[in-house]
């Protein structure tokens, strides 16, 4: 059996997998040891990526209109359509809009047809809605879009700032790295600054649950206090930065009574934040989306990025802002040029530039300027400006804000061409053409991490069906469009060679971004390297004090913070994020049945207070509303919110529940610098749903869901859905042939005094269907239910109990998704078997020893039953 070694395909931590095809068609998957990210460890995402590899809902062929064509075809279709738009009406009629999932070898092909020979820099990303306000931070502060650390900074570090970053879920690899770097030195200390008590909170000496937008003004302050302390490296200030009297006088009124009024905090815990970051010399201070995803995100960036250059720490061991970026390959969609308002190989629409690429491309046509970035360029197709849109390998009618608006615009625009993998998507459903792309584990390429590592992705897999690579499917096109010399592509490797002369070409040393000390002959045996690669790869940047800026010196902003928001009356700030185990829209890890254990529908994170006032009991059905949409989603009641604020995840689609789309209700707002939308600061209101029935289904076959409310998941051997009704069926029998597609005959059982109802179908002891309703939340054990579709010997009379006999252990909602570890299991562990600690209870029950994400939830577990055991 041959072992490639390759790339995760999610988060930005870039981890190293070692993906080993066995004879049976699985394929085995492992940490790379070797590899400077991880060195071995997987989440519980990148371990289950064997299970996401599976056919099931694949685009295998090219359509068009719906029906099957051949690629000529519908390549020959899309270049007609997009010549004839830029005929009729300009270069500024077509667009391109990709994502931080494509590699960079497609993306720099698809950036330069679009810039390069369309004229026009219509070509934004999905990495506008991740990471675009880092990169305006960055550019504005050095001169340039350069991450200063390495991950190796968070492990030297004395103390950690994370701001806006539920590292444990979001980049559990970098996260369990800091667990260790804890473990083996005590003295490393965590500051999580975040409006939730995320688990990331589980290794923070102190939380700060600031005002949404309020870390804008702990900075500023930061900044006053550091200066009043007389903290600040003078010398450093001097030598190596401009702006600084400028922010300070911005900053001089934010004192600690001030600060502690626009971020909600109280006075005390701000001094102690600020105290322990003056004290302490080796600080990083981590941020991602919730600092990004605002309407005020590229001042917050420079707002941290002020008080790193204030005291000097930056480009040295365990110091530096650091920005993680949420996608495998957000890094190399900038490396590129991927953002509108970039040109290529960091390089901007300066005339200087525009020539020099010109000259490298061989095209007298560059785009002179900057492009209609992700929310204009759907705002400019919602005004029919927009005549033919490709969009590549994401799913905007999901994950942008008003994302109703979105798909109107899409259903709208004359032609629309999807290239993906998958054939079932809620942006692919509205596709004149659509094409089959590679996928994971198909695809040949690089990506670069979080700190600036390029890592190869390599093919273990053939391609399925027609599927193609992005980059053989765009430069076809090219070719069509009369630009095949520029594109006579035959590799990724050939692709990528050109992209590292670019970065090199005419640099002088006076451009960050510089591959030009790789040798393109390396491309297939090519291990992690760190850019700039010169002479040699650079694991720090700055830390001889010379930036990009036109004086060499990194440039202090002046910041001043926005007023607290605050939302109407009677309207709650809806906060959007993601869940551990699921990743963007869902259309890999919805396919692991283990990855939607853990949270198999869409909720709301609501404080006991409010829920109270409302009315909403736990897991009741809510109703989130404003004018852009409304959203269903389950109540899940916690202190971890705090008052007036609401939390639901960005993953689940129309594939996989009726009305759980929540970017339905962000408003289209956008930082004015960067462009990025405020996905964090929704208004919405929130409600009880008036339920008569909540239902909890398993089904060996894809049940057809029509009810008020449904959220669906895959399951061993079958599925697993919540459904709701607002009326109870006229006719149970025709409501069960409807959802399961069978006429056979349902035993049920109905208790008359709470209303509850079971029908089950089990042939030859195999479990067909089962669906509990009852007028509150079912209360049947999910987890024994689903284990149920795999048995062999089943009578109906099990099933229709709905709950385990006492040879069955009810193992509970399912804590650690690698180990399949529920609730009950733990909670057992600790009060039958005196477990104390997660260590105990991972000896015991394997919970926790895995990829570890589940760690902090076990360690809150353990907490609350030793006191029950206790008591
Ligand atoms: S932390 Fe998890 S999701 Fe992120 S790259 Fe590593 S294995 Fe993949």
């Amino acid at each position: 059996m041959i072992t490639t070694r390759t790339t995760c395909p999610y988060c930005g931590v870039g981890c190293g997998v070692l993906a080993t095809p066995q004879p049976d068609g699985t394929v085995q998957i492992a940490g790379d040891p070797d590899h400077p990210a991880n060195f071995g460890r997987l989440c519980s995402k990148g371990s289950a990526l064997g299970e996401t590899l599976s056919l099931d809902g694949r685009l295998l062929h090219p359509e068009i209109n719906d029906e099957r064509a051949s690629w000529d075809d519908a390549l020959d279709l899309v270049a007609t359509r997009f010549r004839a738009a830029i005929a009729e009406h300009g270069p500024q009629s077509v667009a391109i809009y990709g994502s931080g999932q494509l590699l960079t070898e497609d993306y720099y092909v698809a950036n330069k047809l679009m810039k390069g020979f369309v004229g026009a820099a219509n070509i934004d990303t999905n990495s506008r809605l991740c990471m675009a306000s880092s990169v305006a931070g960055h550019k504005r502060a050095f001169g340039s879009d350069t991450v200063p650390g390495n991950y190796e900074d968070l492990e030297q570090a004395d103390l950690i700032v994370l701001v806006g970053s539920n590292l444990g879920w979001c980049h559990p690899v970098l996260y369990q790295r800091i667990v260790a770097a804890r473990a083996a030195r005590p003295e490393l200390k965590v500051v999580l600054i975040d409006p939730r008590r995320t688990v990331s909170a589980d290794i923070a000496e102190l939380h700060l649950p600031v005002a949404p937008d309020g870390d804008s003004a702990l900075f500023v302050g930061l900044l006053a206090h550091l200066e009043q302390q007389g903290i600040t490296d003078s010398d450093y200030v001097s030598a190596y930065t401009s702006g600084y009297e400028a922010a300070l006088l911005t900053a001089e009124d934010w004192d600690i009574a001030r600060v502690a009024e626009a971020t909600g905090l109280s006075p005390l815990s701000i001094s102690r934040f600020y105290d322990l970051f003056a004290r302490t010399k080796k600080v990083v201070t981590v941020y991602s989306q919730g600092v990004n995803q605002s309407a005020a995100g590229s001042d917050k960036v420079n707002a941290i990025i002020n008080c790193h250059l204030a005291t000097g720490r930056i480009g040295k061991p365990g110091m530096g802002p650091f920005s993680v970026t949420g996608q495998p390959n957000a890094m190399g969609g900038r490396e590129v040029g991927g953002l509108a308002n970039m040109l290529a190989a960091h390089m901007d629409f300066t005339p200087e530039a525009i020539d020099r690429v010109s000259r490298f491309w061989g095209s007298d046509s560059v785009a002179q300027g900057p492009g209609l970035k992700a929310v204009d360029l759907f705002a400019a197709m919602a005004r029919g400006e927009i005549k033919a849109v490709w969009i590549m390998a994401t799913n905007p009618v999901d994950s942008m804000p008003e994302a109703d608006v979105v798909r109107d615009a899409l259903k709208a625009c004359p032609f629309v061409v999807v290239s993906d993998m998958n054939r079932h998507t809620d942006t692919m459903e509205l596709a004149h053409v659509r094409l089959p792309a590679a996928g994971w584990g198909e695809k040949d390429g690089t990506v670069t991490n979080s700190e600036r590592r390029i890592s190869r992705q390599r093919p273990f897999l053939p391609l399925p069906g027609e599927a193609r690579p992005d980059w053989w499917i765009i430069k076809e096109v090219a070719k069509r469009l009369g630009h095949g010399a520029a594109f006579s592509y035959f590799s990724p490797g050939q692709i990528f060679a050109e992209h590292v002369a670019l970065s090199g070409f005419e640099n002088d040393g006076s451009r960050d971004f510089d591959l030009s000390g790789l040798s393109g002959a390396d491309y297939e045996t090519m291990t992690p390297v760190q850019w700039p690669v010169r002479s040699r790869p650079t694991a720090r940047m700055f830390g001889d004090g010379k930036f990009f800026t036109p004086d060499g010196k990194a440039r202090f902003l002046p910041v001043q913070p926005p007023p607290p928001f605050a939302p109407a009356p009677g309207q709650f700030i809806l906060n959007t994020g993601r869940v551990r185990d699921h990743w963007h829209t869902m259309t890999r890890t919805g396919k692991a049945s283990r990855l939607s254990a853990h949270m198999a529908e869409p909720f709301v994170e609501v404080h006991p207070a409010d829920a109270n006032a409302l009315g909403i009991r736990r897991a009741n059905l809510v109703r989130l509303t404003n004018r852009h949409g409304s959203a269903l989603v389950r109540a899940l009641v916690t202190d971890r919110q705090q008052r007036g604020q609401l939390f639901v995840p960005m993953h689940w689609t129309d594939q996989f529940a009726n009305n759980g789309r929540v970017d339905t209700l962000v408003t289209g707002k956008v930082d004015p610098v960067s462009a990025q939308p405020a996905l964090k600061m929704a208004q919405v209101m929130a409600e009880p749903v008036g339920v008569r029935l909540y239902g909890f289904l398993v089904a060996a076959r894809k049940p057809a869901l029509a009810t008020d409310y449904w959220a669906m998941a895959p399951a061993p051997h079958g599925y697993r859905a919540e459904i709701a009704l607002f009326e109870e069926p006229a006719d149970w029998t025709d409501f069960l042939a409807d959802t399961f597609g069978t006429d056979a005959v349902f035993q049920s059982i109905r208790d008359e005094r709470s209303g509850r109802r079971a029908f089950v179908l089990v042939e030859n002891g195999r479990l067909l269907a089962a669906l509990y309703t009852s007028p509150d939340p079912v209360l049947v054990s999910r987890q024994w239910a689903v284990d149920l579709l795999s048995e062999t010997d089943l009578t109906a009379s099990i099933v229709l109990a709905g709950r385990p006999g006492a040879d069955r252990p009810d193992g509970g909602a399912i804590v650690c998704s690698c180990m399949g570890v529920g609730i009950n299991t733990i909670i057992e562990a600790v009060t039958r078997h005196g477990c104390t600690s997660v260590e105990a209870v991972g000896a015991l029950t394997r919970a926790g020893t895995n990829c570890g994400s589940c760690r902090a939830e076990i360690r809150g577990i353990v907490d609350a039953n030793r006191l029950v055991a206790a008591e």
